[in-house]
């Protein structure tokens, strides 16, 4: 069985439309999806429309937390999209996105650049507004090529538009996740760059706040990197997830379905399913 747990849609940052995505999932071979947007469930039902190939899918969110001053990305798995405190949340999230994006538009024009905001909000249409969609305003304005280089010199870390404090915190993140029925996975524990120590901290937090998985594979990470985060895995008793984070074509290091497999001695967090 093929699964892919983590990838994107134009319902936030990814190129696909949903019917798109289960185009590429049919190629791919893949068994049992999970869209997992930023902030936002909005492609589920496009998923399911478009779903003529008895692929099972999972309803997924990726929500955006606080976790000391750093973002924390928490999947939700099986999620019930029609539990009122998870629309609340959904709806908190969004207003988070639009104050953020107006606060970045706000602190790129005081270094001197344009105001990107509407075209920012046209890349974004009616998905969840994100840095990459600032990212490639920056590119149509000719003011940096590629978006490796926008997050560099404007969107990352420290720089102006890393705009962070809009978000609930990962204790309450997961609790929406749980007030909906879902699984909370705690998402790419790999890309915070934390150290060893802190990172524990993270995991140990995460599961007292009632996380239950994490994701122990992420991608076409190396093999190095599956073995510490499973490891980890195992030390916590948490689950352990798997998924691609696929956003669009052309990336081989996020294409869907196509990350390593999960190492044998993790519980799959499929396993109850
Ligand atoms: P946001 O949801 O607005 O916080 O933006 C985060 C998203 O930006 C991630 O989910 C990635 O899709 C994308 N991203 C993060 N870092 C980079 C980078 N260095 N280059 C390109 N895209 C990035
Ligand atoms: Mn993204
Ligand atoms: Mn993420
Ligand atoms: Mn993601």
């Amino acid at each position: 069985m093929r699964f892919d747990l983590h990838c994107h849609s134009s319902c936030s940052d990814g190129a696909l439309t949903p019917a798109e995505l289960i185009q590429r999932a049919r190629e791919a071979g893949i068994d049992v999806l999970a869209l997992t947007d930023h902030d936002t469930c909005a492609g589920l039902q496009p998923l399911q429309a478009a779903n003529d190939c008895a692929i099972r899918l999972i309803p997924g969110v990726e929500f955006s937390s606080l976790w000391n001053k750093s973002d924390v990305h928490v999947v939700g798995l099986n999620i019930d999209p029609n539990n009122q405190t998870f629309n609340a949340a959904i709806d908190h999230q969004q207003r988070a996105r639009q104050q953020r994006a107006e606060s970045i538009a706000g602190r790129l024009q005081k270094k001197g650049l344009p105001d990107l905001l509407p075209q920012a909000l046209e890349f974004a249409g009616e998905g969840s507004i994100g840095r990459p969609h600032f990212a490639r305003a920056l590119i149509k304005n000719g003011i940096v090529n590629t978006p490796a280089q926008a997050f560099k010199k404007y969107l990352g870390g420290g720089k102006a538009g890393d705009v962070g404090s809009y978000w609930a915190s990962m204790e309450t993140v997961v609790g929406w996740i749980l007030a909906a029925g879902g699984i909370p996975v705690l998402a790419h524990p790999d890309k915070y760059a934390l150290t060893r120590t802190r990172l524990t901290r993270l995991i140990s937090e995460f599961k007292n706040a009632g996380g239950q998985a994490m994701e122990v594979v992420s991608g076409q990470q190396l093999p190095d990197v599956t073995r510490r985060l499973a490891g980890l895995c195992e030390d916590h008793q948490l689950l352990a997830s798997s998924g691609s984070d696929f956003h669009r074509p052309g990336q081989s290091w996020a294409e869907l379905g196509r990350q390593s497999a999960l190492p044998e001695r993790c519980r799959p967090v499929w396993q109850g399913w």
